[in-house]
């Protein structure tokens, strides 16, 4: 049957500036990291990008890498595009990364010009667009001049393959020396993507004061620490949970007592504001107005519609931040 999107999928959602770009973005994003390999049901991936979609999600957050096996969440993404999203491309904000290893030999991994230009080359074969609407550099390279990096990305948007260029897991020092170049080569960095949840705090020591002053936009992957920010582990480990069904980023080594005595105090405190703790930690990272969008993954339907509805209540009190920072203390 023919995907007609819901009519009124603009009507809820939040949409915040990127920094100093003229682009918007959803107040939340879909990542593909997980639930759209071949190990995935497609259907399923296919589901998620609708309610996505109809629920006002404008921008797919993939790299490269991302499957299992590597490449396939963009083999997948291509797919989907074609059968349901044909007409709806300029609606849509789609993501890609290069910075970790996709291939063998010393031209598959890190920072070179030779990896990048040729690794979203395949991204855009797999995906089969023609260009996509932010390229990043997926880790900051040890060895490749950042000159040489921060000039590939420079040279994508010069040749219309992306709109846009961002950084991936730059510490602050790193990525001040990054957003300087690509000022001066005149493609200004639009964004840059940092783990970010209650659980993950590295980004306020440094980090968001940087992208404030520098106006490039946020966006915090994992902010639910991959699920553990959410009822689900409160009583053992659920059979369709990320712990029981991948288990290689995320696995019962992670949920300790001490952590789920944590999530604990933190459920009781998300019901007092009339929440889900998957809302809660949600909305706490969306209450700092420097996030552009908080980059989520989800691997049914629904908890992209539980998850969105953060958006209700962002505001916490002065008391409310002193006991999250308590509890995690
Ligand atoms: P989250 O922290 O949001 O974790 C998502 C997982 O939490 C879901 O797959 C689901 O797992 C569970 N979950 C989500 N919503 C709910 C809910 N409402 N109630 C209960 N459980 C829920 O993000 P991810 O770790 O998936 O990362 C998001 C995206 O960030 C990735 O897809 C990717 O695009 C990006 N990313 C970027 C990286 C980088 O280096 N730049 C690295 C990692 C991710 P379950 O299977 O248990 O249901």
């Amino acid at each position: 049957m023919t995907y007609i999107p819901a009519k009124d999928r603009y009507d809820n959602m939040a949409y915040r500036k990127c920094g100093n770009s003229g682009l918007k973005l959803s107040a939340f994003s879909l990542g593909l990291w997980h639930n759209f390999g071949y190990n995935s049901n497609f259907e399923n991936s296919r589901n998620l990008i609708k309610t996505a979609f109809d629920n006002g999600i404008t921008h797919f957050d993939l790299a490269n890498n991302y499957g299992p096996p590597p490449g396939s969440s963009e083999e997948c993404l291509g797919r989907i595009l074609k059968l349901d999203f044909k007409d709806y491309r300029d609606e849509m904000i789609i993501s890609s990364k290069a910075g970790y290893t996709m291939w063998d030999g010393p031209y598959g991994d890190w920072g070179s010009k030779k990896y990048l230009v040729s690794s979203l080359d395949q991204s855009l074969k797999r995906m089969d667009l023609e260009y996509v609407d932010i390229f990043y550099h997926h880790r900051p390279d040890p060895e490749t001049p950042l000159e040489e990096t921060m000039a590939a990305l420079s040279l994508m948007v010069q040749q219309g393959k992306a709109l846009y260029v961002g950084l991936s897991n730059y510490r602050p020092e790193e990525a001040e020396k990054a957003i300087k170049l690509l000022k001066e080569m005149g493609t200004p960095c639009l964004i840059h993507q940092p783990k970010y949840s209650m659980f993950e705090r590295w980004v306020e020591d440094g980090l968001l004061d940087l992208l404030g002053k520098e106006q490039v936009g946020c966006i915090p992957f994992s902010p639910l620490a991959q699920g553990l920010l959410t009822d689900k582990y409160l009583n053992g480990i659920p059979s369709d949970s990320r712990v029981a069904t991948s288990g290689q980023f995320l696995n019962a080594d992670h949920i300790t007592p001490e952590r789920v005595g944590k999530i604990k105090l933190l459920n009781a405190m998300a019901q007092e504001r009339g929440q889900k703790l998957a809302q809660m930690a949600l909305a706490w990272i969306l209450r700092d107005q420097r996030i552009t969008t908080v980059l989520i993954g989800s691997s049914k339907p629904e908890q992209i519609l539980d998850s969105i509805k953060a958006l209700d209540n962002i505001n916490f009190t002065k008391e409310e931040l002193n006991k999250i920072d308590k509890i995690l203390r």
